[in-house]
């Protein structure tokens, strides 16, 4: 029995030297690679790019809140044994720098979705938000693009052999994206108002700048923070000025500021999704980042009372 027991320690003790000084091997010699992202819409995007040729997993579980969100010890390791960390960027997840360094792994490819595009931040719009930049980078579609190859490239160089897969499905789904677009520019041109009146934090920047509109919102870039009733008093006069025909509301958190606001107005609400996560109703239902938007805009042209 001893000697058994001797034998097996020296086994693990060679195996766990062995894998100590195995060369540190390129990502793209694991197979079906497997890519952790944080948000709803890159959990969409990498599936869109990657098919059944890679495994994805969404950080967030469904119907949590994205903003105040810190991973959890499972979370991390997930992070630590993914082929590919998929995110938005620092400013929408600030915790990546610390988690990165506290489980680091050098077959792990990073991808910054928000590189290479320009963000907007404090003071672009007049207003003052608690966090510099705006991390809502994918509401402008062209945007969403950019990630969307990001994403691409990402998973060609975890997975070389399937590259001419991976771009031309990022291909397709980008024309997709571009249609979108164009749905939104034709359909939010001619309305009786462009003020955009939300009673959830400042997520549509983006949006209301690439389609010309004018945003307000009850809160800043996250809903953590609270509202003040002479930001809802001004809401509400913005509203009857404007002839906004509904206030609108974002989803996952209660609207009771959306729904002060447009009671005091007399107007309808209507939900305008940011698409950050998903409910596990709509997972099971097959929700997708293009029909999410496609739903505002019907909102948005409804709300803004558009031809
Ligand atoms: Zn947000």
């Amino acid at each position: 029995m001893g000697i058994r027991k001797g034998t097996l320690a020296v086994a693990l003790l060679l195996i766990i030297a062995a894998a100590c000084q195995r060369p540190v091997l390129p990502p793209q010699s694991t197979g079906r690679p497997r890519a952790v992202v944080t948000l709803f819409p890159l959990y969409d995007f990498a599936r869109a790019v990657a098919g059944d040729h890679a495994e994805v997993k969404m950080l967030l579980s469904p119907g949590m809140e994205p903003h105040g969100y810190e991973p959890s010890p499972s979370d991390v390791a997930g992070i630590a044994s993914a082929n590919l960390f998929i995110y938005t960027g620092a400013a929408m997840e600030p915790w990546v720098e610390r988690i990165l360094k506290s489980a680091p792994n050098p077959r792990r490819l990073t991808v910054d979705t928000s590189k290479g595009i320009v963000l907007t931040g404090d003071g672009d719009d007049g207003h003052h938000h608690e966090h510099g930049w705006d991390p809502h980078i994918w509401l402008d579609f062209e945007n969403a693009r950019k990630m969307v190859i990001s994403i691409a490239d990402a998973f060609a160089q975890a997975d070389t052999p399937n590259t001419k897969l991976y771009k031309d499905n990022a291909a397709a789904y980008n024309k997709q994206l571009e249609e979108l677009d164009a749905e939104f520019q034709k359909g939010l041109a001619q309305c009786a108002t462009r003020e955009l009146i939300h009673g959830g934090h400042y997520a549509f920047g983006y949006l209301a700048r690439r389609y010309r509109l004018e945003y307000h919102a009850a809160y800043g870039f996250s809903p953590e923070a609270e509202t003040s009733p002479n930001t809802m008093m001004a809401l509400t006069k913005r509203v009857k000025a404007s002839g906004a025909r509904a206030v609108f509301y974002e989803e996952l958190v209660l609207p009771k500021t959306a729904q002060a606001i447009a009671g005091e107005a007399g107007v309808p609400l209507l939900q305008l999704n940011a698409g950050h996560n998903v409910t596990r109703e709509q997972l099971a239902g097959g929700v997708n980042f293009i029909g999410l938007m496609r739903e505002n805009l019907e909102n948005l042209r409804t709300g803004l009372g558009c031809e």
